[in-house]
């Protein structure tokens, strides 16, 4: 891929109007533009770090025995008002009347659409369980969102739902999820921890937050060091240097949190409420017991550059980076630069060039590093050659000189 076909359009000045770190170094490197407050754009290269983020909760989800679907952003008021969500939501729901005068509401989550389909075709013991799962976006009005794309009005959700008969199914694909979710982020090389959080609008059960313990989160966890106990404030009852209640000998420490998961047990809720029934094999009708998982796409993303960034800009790990390896040149070397591009993508390495002329090289890496990619192909008066590659490792700042045939056998 070469930059101008890639649109990749570096700022060097920070942003106006944009307070939050994620946000300014993604404006920066060229992957997100911001709309207005919580709306952004996704530039090519932003889209393509999401899409590797996407890629690896789908496998996921897939190899859990998940199916993928698409539901609708536009969902009319008649199914949320069922339960008595239309209401609750009232404040983070976008909510309006469409030509016909009929009220209608942006999905800030799925349940209530889901639930709606399902009843219409779950009727047996034989159809559950079931578990089906979207990548989509949702829409909330949330309150001065200021804190980038982790806080969006408009964000990309990984919404998982699963179906059961008996409380043990149900109960087992929850745990499986969790470990699931626990491989995820381990893929994505976001630490999280498992906290217990309320259950939602809805429930008085514990949910399970997946939190990234960091200065910036807008969470506050109350967590033991010595074991796993974890409980973010809206429900702990502890403070901060007591000991643990797990007796475990730990002292609870407070710490700040970004929530990039959820999960939540519904039980019968959602097939008692919205008659989402099955006949079990002694033909008595039963609600249908249910389970939500929520990851943020987006949040993870901005998630990913709070964590891995310097001075220079962003240092995405390899997993999401949007392209590997990128070659820059000396304005006067574009030819021998052009020529090591097209080796590498001969082959099969993700690749791109910054091909713009009249750029200086020193230009070119200083907006290389903004946007991180892991390797630096630097060609120069000195090494110009498939022979003689100087190569430069973002994440270490490492500088070697190796022939072409060496650097992609280490990739
Ligand atoms: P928060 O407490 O941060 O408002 P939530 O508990 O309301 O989030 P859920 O309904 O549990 O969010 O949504 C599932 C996941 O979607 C969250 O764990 C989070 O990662 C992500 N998410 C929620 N709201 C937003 C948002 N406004 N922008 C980006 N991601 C979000
Ligand atoms: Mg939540």
């Amino acid at each position: 891929m070469r930059y101008r076909d890639f649109f990749v359009k570096t700022l060097r000045e920070s942003p106006k109007g944009e307070e939050s770190r994620n946000a300014q170094l993604l404006i920066r490197a060229g992957m997100v533009d911001k709309t207005m407050a919580g709306v952004y754009n996704y530039l090519p290269l932003g889209l393509a770090v999401i899409r590797k983020i996407e890629a690896i909760v789908r496998e996921e989800m897939l190899k859990a025995g998940a199916a993928e679907l698409l539901m609708p952003a536009l969902h009319p008021k008649r199914i949320w008002e069922e339960n008595g969500r239309w209401e609750i939501l009232g404040d983070i729901m976008y909510q309006f009347k469409d030509n016909s005068g009929s009220d209608v509401g942006l999905g800030t989550t799925h349940e209530e659409v889901i639930v709606d389909m399902a009843r219409k075709r779950v009727k047996s013991w034989r159809d559950l369980p079931l578990a089906l799962f979207q990548i989509q976006t949702k829409f909330r009005n949330e309150q001065r969102p200021k804190s980038g794309v982790l806080r969006g009005r408009e964000f990309i959700m990984k919404d998982l739902y699963s179906f059961h008969a008996t409380l043990d199914d149900l109960n087992d694909y929850y745990d499986k999820m969790k470990a699931v979710y626990l491989r995820i982020y381990e893929r994505l090389q976001v630490p999280v921890k498992i906290v217990e959080a309320s259950g939602g609008t809805f429930t008085t059960e514990f949910s399970h937050e997946f939190q990234v313990l960091t200065e910036i989160g807008e969470d506050t966890i109350f967590y033991c060091p010595k074991c796993d106990f974890a409980q973010n404030n809206e429900i702990a009852k502890v403070e901060e240097g007591q000991a643990c209640p797990n007796d475990c000998g730990g002292k609870i420490m407070k710490a700040n949190g970004i929530e990039v998961g959820n999960i939540f047990r519904f039980f019968d809720k959602y097939g008692t409420e919205m008659k989402l029934t099955y006949t079990d094999k002694d033909s008595r009708v039963m609600p249908v017991l249910l389970c939500s998982y929520g990851i943020g796409i987006t949040r993870l993303f901005g998630t990913l550059a709070e964590l891995n960034h310097d001075e220079q800009g962003l240092k995405l790990p390899t997993v999401v980076a949007p392209f590997q390896v990128v070659v820059v040149s000396l304005p006067d070397k574009l030819e021998a630069a052009a020529a090591i591009y097209e080796e590498l993508k001969a082959k099969g390495v993700a690749v791109i060039i910054d091909d713009r002329p009249d750029i200086s090289l020193g230009e070119k890496i200083i907006d290389a590093d903004l946007i991180g990619w892991p390797y630096k192909i630097i060609v120069g008066n000195n090494h110009s050659t498939t022979d003689s590659l100087e190569v430069v490792t973002r994440a270490t700042g490492e500088t070697a000189i190796m022939t072409l045939t060496k650097f992609v056998s280490g990739l």
